[in-house]
């Protein structure tokens, strides 16, 4: 099959839009959907200082790379940079923390390594034997701590914007995830194209880029472009992912009988995000999202009956705090 665009051979058939594409056609137009939705969603602008968070997995990876090439078109010195949470997982985060470096000293952007040991008192790998007391998985808990340490490391970067590499896959798992536990607040509190602007100055505006590219096309980009794959997965993956790689699972045997079936659902979540920000279910929950309580220890915001945030109320049951 020729490429639809070249007289080259089509190495990859893209089912959504029946096309064939060969190797720089599909590099090309993965790269040109990544303009489109930064442009259509207004993400970011040539003058905005970026910064990117690494997490040495491929999506962040492509993630830079296209931030980069994108301001590069506007300016001879974009202000991008990159920020990576070591949460200190042995065995894991050695070999990402090795690319992110290698990969950003190619690409000549300035990486900022944050030790969560440092930054919060504890490693996951420290803070997993406390996990019954505190009644929680580790992924709730790396999670938390890794988004605050991304936020606060952009702040201090003086970053306008914050870009995160979650592709297709992972907004419509999260999507889903949140029908199955009806909750509506954490839909409206992810939208796909990054978090609703808040009215606190310390919290930097995230943007996610690669949301309408799936995981396939990210990993396949990748090949083709020469950028390296992390092998090594989490430990603690497998034990705590349990409801969304059944998500997953369920997705993509859909996907199989229907190409479409990705952007429905992400169609279908800014539907319901735009939806209820018309009708009255927007008072409530835009009391509840945007008058947030604030935090005691931190102050930020947190839920409207709560005296503390949850990275601090971890913080206090682990005693981190001096
Ligand atoms: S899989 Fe869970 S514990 Fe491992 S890095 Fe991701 S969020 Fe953290
Ligand atoms: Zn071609
Ligand atoms: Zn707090």
């Amino acid at each position: 099959m020729k490429c639809n665009y070249c007289s080259n051979e089509a190495v990859y058939h893209r089912k959504i839009s029946n096309e064939f594409v060969c190797k720089i056609h599909f590099i090309k137009t993965v790269e040109k959907k990544i303009r489109k939705t930064v442009r259509k969603y207004r993400m970011f602008s040539p003058k905005d200082k970026v910064v990117v968070g690494l997490s040495g997995g491929k999506d962040s990876l492509v993630l830079l790379f296209n931030v980069l090439e994108l301001q590069k078109r506007y300016s001879d010195s974009p202000i991008v940079e990159a920020i990576l949470i070591d949460e200190g997982i042995e065995g894991y985060r050695d070999e990402s923390i090795e690319i992110a470096e290698r990969m950003c000293r190619e690409w000549k952007t300035p990486l900022h390594i944050v030790k969560m040991k440092n930054n919060f008192g504890k490693t996951i790998d420290r803070i997993i034997p406390s996990l019954e007391k505190l009644n929680v998985n580790a992924c709730t808990i790396c999670g938390t701590v890794r988004r605050r340490l991304l936020n606060d490391k952009a702040y201090e970067l003086r970053a306008d914007r914050l870009a995160i590499g979650h592709n297709l896959d992972d907004q419509i798992e999260t999507f889903l995830q949140n029908i199955v536990r009806n909750d509506l607040k954490q839909i409206l509190l992810h939208p796909p194209n990054g978090n609703i602007k808040s009215d606190k100055k310390e919290i930097v505006q995230r943007m996610k880029p690669l949301m309408s590219i799936p995981e396939k096309e990210i990993a396949l980009y990748c090949y083709y472009k020469d950028i390296p794959i992390q092998v090594t997965p989490c430990p603690y993956v497998e034990k705590y992912y349990i409801l969304r790689k059944k998500i997953q699972h369920f997705i993509n045997i859909l996907e199989n009988q229907s190409a479409e079936i990705k952007y429905n659902l992400l169609k279908m979540n800014e539907k319901i995000i735009n939806k209820v920000t018309t009708n009255y279910l927007k008072k409530e929950i835009n009391q509840e999202v945007k008058k947030k309580g604030i935090c005691k220890i931190c102050q930020m915001p947190c839920g409207l009956k709560r005296e503390f945030c949850y990275f601090c109320e971890i913080k206090k049951e682990l005693n981190l705090f001096e």
